[in-house]
């Protein structure tokens, strides 16, 4: 990217991903959402064009792209369907952790197959009692000769019960961050089993379940580096995936504002087009700017996390925050524009409200993407930028 505009590479990814959304999630995104489904097929499609390990290095079958790359066709994949696009943030995450932190040898048993999405990946931080306060995370894995037995239950885990890998934070050593590791548990493993499916507002169309471990023996060749470097893993992996899902918010709204504009230029009232009254055209405006302000922002984010900057993180805290919320505001005023037909059902709007209103709760709530930016803050003291 030069500092305001794209490539052509990246338009030609951009625009690659639109038409998958197009042909691919939009025209079924309303149905899955209804019947609660979880089109792993059409995911798989996804996977074949590269969009399953879009940062995974190229030697396992990822696509050694960037981090704006991701944001990119994130925000295109989410114009179709923002929980499709969110889940294969995801199963991105997971397969970026895995080639970020595994050896070689875990490299080519796990990646090959998350790549194409032969296999599917789930992420396990949150428990019953931590959310937010991951670090209180209570899972213990005891080490037993060359296995790890681990008991404990995640909650609210997205893919649960459908995934075949989970990457589970445990606690193996003292309490608190550094007493954390990080293992790769695989599904068939005796002793994993998942809650029932929780009934959600949003995000229907992707699972969402507690994963239950009772004596669940994983062999120590599964767990990604040294012990106590779980913590470390689990947040490095949310950097990207804090930007994945705002630019999944970016695009659910983007769909919210074209519907809207589509409606206002259609509906009729006090005898002219809605589109004609100055009060409607200044919200429109109002919706364009905060969602150009807030892509602007998680591309100069992500260029941040590509460079490996120090402030990387602080930055993708601060876009998460800004593009799940503009992307949340946006979208309600969507459904606002269409009057009563936005409560409806069959307009689509109401959906993406819903979809998009979880992403200011997850990966981290939007209080605590406000703490990250507050330490980095306060913590500097005294001392000028
Ligand atoms: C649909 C769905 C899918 C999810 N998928 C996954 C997944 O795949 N894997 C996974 O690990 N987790 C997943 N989560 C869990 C999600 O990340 C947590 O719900 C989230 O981190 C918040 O934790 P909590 O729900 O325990 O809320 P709490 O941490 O209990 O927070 C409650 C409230 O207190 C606020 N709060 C807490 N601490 C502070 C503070 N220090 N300062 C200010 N405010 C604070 C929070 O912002 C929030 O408003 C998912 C959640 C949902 C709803």
């Amino acid at each position: 990217m030069t500092q305001f505009s794209l490539t052509e590479d990246q338009i030609a990814v951009r625009d690659m991903a639109l038409a998958f959304a197009a042909d691919n999630l939009a025209p079924h995104a309303l149905e899955w959402d209804e019947k609660k489904h979880f089109p792993v097929d059409v995911m798989r499609e996804a996977a074949s064009l590269g969009m399953a390990a879009i940062y995974t290095r190229d030697d396992v079958g990822g696509s050694g792209m960037t981090r704006l790359d991701a944001a990119l066709i994130f925000e295109a994949l989410a114009t179709g369907c923002p929980t499709v696009s969110a889940y294969l943030s995801i199963h991105n995450m997971v397969a970026w952790m895995i080639d970020r932190y595994g050896s070689d040898e875990q490299r080519q048993r796990f990646l090959p197959s998350l790549c194409t999405m032969e296999t599917i990946g789930s992420y396990c931080l949150t428990e019953p009692g931590s959310g937010s306060d991951a670090a209180a995370l209570k899972t213990k894995a005891v080490r037993d000769g060359d296995h790890y037995v681990v008991n404990g239950v995640k909650q609210f885990i997205s893919g649960a019960g459908v995934s075949d890998i989970y990457v589970t934070m445990v606690r193996t050593g003292e309490e608190g961050p550094s007493g954390i590791s990080t293992l790769v548990i695989e599904k068939d493993t005796p002793g994993l089993s998942f809650g029932a499916l929780e009934k959600k507002m949003g995000w229907n169309a992707q699972p969402t379940r507690a994963v239950i471990f009772e004596d669940v023996r994983v062999p120590v060749d599964n767990r990604l580096a040294a012990e106590g470097m779980g913590f470390k893993i689990a947040m490095s992996g949310l950097d990207g995936g804090r930007l994945n899902i705002g630019a999944c918010s970016l695009g659910g709204a983007q769909a919210a504002l074209d519907k809207a504009l589509a409606y206002a230029n259609d509906r009729k009232a006090f005898g002219k087009r809605i589109a004609d009254l100055q009060a409607l055209q200044f919200k429109l405006a109002d919706m364009a700017t905060e969602l150009e302000c807030a892509r602007t922002f998680l591309w100069r984010a992500a260029s941040a996390l590509d460079a490996k900057t120090p402030d990387a993180t602080k930055l993708c805290a601060m876009a998460k925050r800004m593009a799940t919320d503009t992307g949340f505001e946006v979208a309600n005023q969507a459904l606002q524009i269409h009057g009563g037909y936005g409560y409806l059902a069959d307009y689509g709007i109401e959906k993406i409200v819903r979809d998009l209103r979880v992403h200011q709760i997850l990966e981290g709530t939007n209080e605590i993407m406000r703490l990250i930016v507050a330490r980095d803050l306060v913590g500097r003291g005294n001392q000028p930028r």
